[in-house]
């Protein structure tokens, strides 16, 4: 009997994995594809994210691998143009990497720490009573586990399994994705897709390294089967029906569909099974969020599981999964849509457009948009208290280093800026460190394993208390 197993090995499942296995939870994914998706769909990760791989050692890998871009804001919806904007991040950038890599990376590294990882393992039923979660395989094998967790995409059988409501937004629109080689000369192809994009600018292709191109089309309907991939003549009929010309496309590396679907679960957890990343919520690419939520969910849900598991965790810590998580979905699905609708060449959309061009122009509002997207500027709601409680901690000095290498085991932090306070009786689940308190606003700061802040204050007998709340029982 396993502690976890994960169903689907997305970049979702993987962070998860590698999360659970810095607490010796034993972990096995289950993968339904013999092989990692080609598919390029994600092209970057967002300063939150970065931030978390820097919180756990894993930077370095994606830097090596990716293109940093400088800046956040520049443009909202890929077309309100916003001032730049400087993050209270020292990752204050885009990080240019396909998703491929993204997912290799942190397959990689779940495989490094002890995850037991099995390819070409379609999950077909899962069964749960109060100890465990029964697994059967379209193969016929079986496995148990104590406790599952769906990360199983946007289609997620375990959603559908437990019977968790998914509302929201049916498709209306779907689009071809296309990664492809072209005759035609790059300089002609790219005159032609900003002639298309003056009427339709959900459409585009483009070189994309390789050799090859990248291309979105709208498809001619929503496919009622969306597991058959679409067919490279698909593709070409619809490039000719927008642009009057199929660019000469052959040889496709990836066909895939995706849609303007926008739907939340209403629960992210049954019994002993949750769901994660897209089996939780999904919306269209727009902003490029799909995937840093992913991961930030991941990150919420992984030291918590590992302390249930361990015993110590306080009553409703796994529940604030879902209090903490589901809020960020819901304001991502908001962004999302709004986005969507500023693409639209009708004349509301355009008049809205008019008038946020004007509005990102006053104090605040390029900050309050790029703070979105980078989820830098979530708070998680622990109560009154001053502006850290419920942020996420930014990297700062600490004595001998930084804070975010501090935090490579997903270990709780206090970072003591008064040296007279302890975390006697957690200590096997809380380090210390002293801190300067004009860093932190406040003489000392306790950090949950995801870096959030859990408490800000100077007085033992509360930070106890606050212990207790998030690090359960002292020995
Ligand atoms: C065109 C496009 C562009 C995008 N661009 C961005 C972007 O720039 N930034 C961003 O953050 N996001 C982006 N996204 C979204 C991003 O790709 C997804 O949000 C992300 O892949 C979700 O990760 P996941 O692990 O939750 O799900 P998935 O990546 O869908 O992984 C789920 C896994 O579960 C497996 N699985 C499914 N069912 C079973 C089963 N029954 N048994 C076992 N395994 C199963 C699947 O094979 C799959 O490997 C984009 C998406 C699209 C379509």
């Amino acid at each position: 009997m396993y502690d976890v197993i994960i169903s689907g090995g997305g970049p979702t499942g993987m962070m998860l994995a590698s999360e659970l296995r810095l607490h010796d939870v034993s972990v096995l994914v289950l993968e339904r594809d013999s092989e990692p998706n080609p598919a390029v769909r994600s092209l970057g990760l967002h300063p939150r994210s970065i931030e978390i791989l820097d919180q756990r050692g894993l930077l370095d890998r994606f830097l090596a691998a990716g293109t940093r871009y400088p800046g956040a804001g520049g443009q909202f919806a890929g077309i309100v143009p916003t001032r730049p904007v400087t993050l209270a991040s020292t990752h204050d950038y885009i990080l240019g990497i396909p998703q491929p890599v993204t997912d290799r990376i942190l397959t990689e590294r779940a495989a490094e720490l002890g995850a037991e990882i099995r390819r070409g393992a379609d999950v077909t039923e899962i069964e749960q009573d109060a100890d465990g979660v029964h697994v059967r395989l379209a193969d016929g094998t079986e496995a148990d586990a104590r406790w599952l967790v769906g990360c199983d995409g946007g289609r997620s059988l375990v959603r559908r399994q437990l019977g968790i409501g998914f509302p929201g937004d049916a498709a209306a629109t779907e689009w071809i994705l296309g990664e492809v080689q072209a005759t035609m000369p790059t300089e002609e192809l790219t005159a032609i897709v900003a002639e298309v994009r003056q009427t339709h600018r959900s459409f585009g292709i483009g070189p994309a390294g390789d050799g090859l191109f990248r291309g979105v089309v709208p498809a001619a309907t929503v496919a009622e089967d969306r597991t058959v991939p679409p067919t490279l003549d698909e593709f070409r009929t619809q490039l000719r029906a927008f642009a009057g010309t199929d660019f000469g496309v052959h040889s496709p590396r990836s066909l895939t569909r995706f849609t303007d679907a926008t739907r939340l679960a209403d629960r992210y957890r049954v019994g002993r099974v949750f769901l994660a990343g897209d089996a939780a919520h999904v919306h269209p690419p727009l902003g490029g969020q799909g995937l840093n939520l992913g991961i930030q969910d991941a990150f919420n849900l992984g030291w918590k599981l590992a302390a249930a598991i361990a015993g110590w965790a306080p009553p409703g810590l796994l529940d604030s999964y879902f209090t903490e998580r589901h809020p960020v979905a819901e304001d991502v699905l908001t962004l999302t849509r709004a986005q969507s609708e500023l693409l639209s060449v009708e004349p509301g959309p355009r008049a809205v457009r008019r008038l946020l061009t004007e509005l990102v122009e006053l104090d605040g509002v390029a900050e309050f948009l790029a703070e979105k997207i980078a989820s830098t500027g979530i708070r998680y709601n622990l109560g009154d208290g001053p502006r850290l409680l419920g942020r996420r901690m930014p990297d700062l000095p600490v004595a001998g280093g930084r804070l975010y290498d501090l935090l490579h085991d997903g270990r709780g932090l206090l970072l003591d800026g008064t040296g007279a306070l302890s975390v006697a009786g957690w200590s096997d689940r809380v380090d210390r460190v002293a801190a300067a308190d004009a860093e932190l606003d406040a003489p000392a700061a306790l950090l949950r394993p995801d870096g959030y802040v859990a408490w800000l204050g100077d007085d033992q007998a509360d930070l106890d208390i606050h212990m207790q709340l998030w690090f359960g029982p002292p020995d």
